[in-house]
């Protein structure tokens, strides 16, 4: 089910529970500001979360609150996983599914990085 985006953050929510080590993840990069894990359930050959380790539940309560340090954070770190992940040459997709029209089912902001075939045009 998507999320009420009017709740306010809920710090049970599954990636704060990876966030303090309570619930184990495929990791694949950390830094002050992100966390980047394989996603649990696929849907690309290469399939990899990013999130940023201070509590916000989307794209717009992250750039309304975050400190510029952290945005900056989060964003290179996006940038260094889809290095890092060796999709710079084949590209890559971005998305960030927020608030119930976007179909966001964890209340803690994450951009998915999907990758390893070509992935076809965006769907609306
Ligand atoms: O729709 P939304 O962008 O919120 O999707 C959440 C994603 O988190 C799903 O792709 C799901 O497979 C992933 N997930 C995960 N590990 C968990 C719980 C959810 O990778 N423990």
């Amino acid at each position: 089910m998507p999320i009420d985006p009017t709740l306010p953050y809920d710090d049970t929510n599954i990636f704060a529970r990876i966030l303090r080590g309570e619930i184990p993840c495929g990791k694949v990069y950390e830094d002050d500001h992100a966390l980047a894990f394989h996603d649990i359930n696929p849907q690309a050959p290469s399939h990899i979360l990013v999130i940023p380790k201070g509590a916000y539940v989307s794209w717009d309560d992250f750039s309304a609150r975050a400190a510029d340090a952290e945005i900056a954070g989060f964003v290179r770190a996006v940038g260094h996983v889809a290095r890092a992940a060796g999709h710079v040459e084949s590209g890559y997709r971005l998305l960030a599914n927020i608030g119930q029209d976007g179909h966001q089912e964890v209340p803690h902001l994450h951009v998915h990085i999907f990758a390893g075939r070509p992935l076809g045009p965006m769907l609306a």
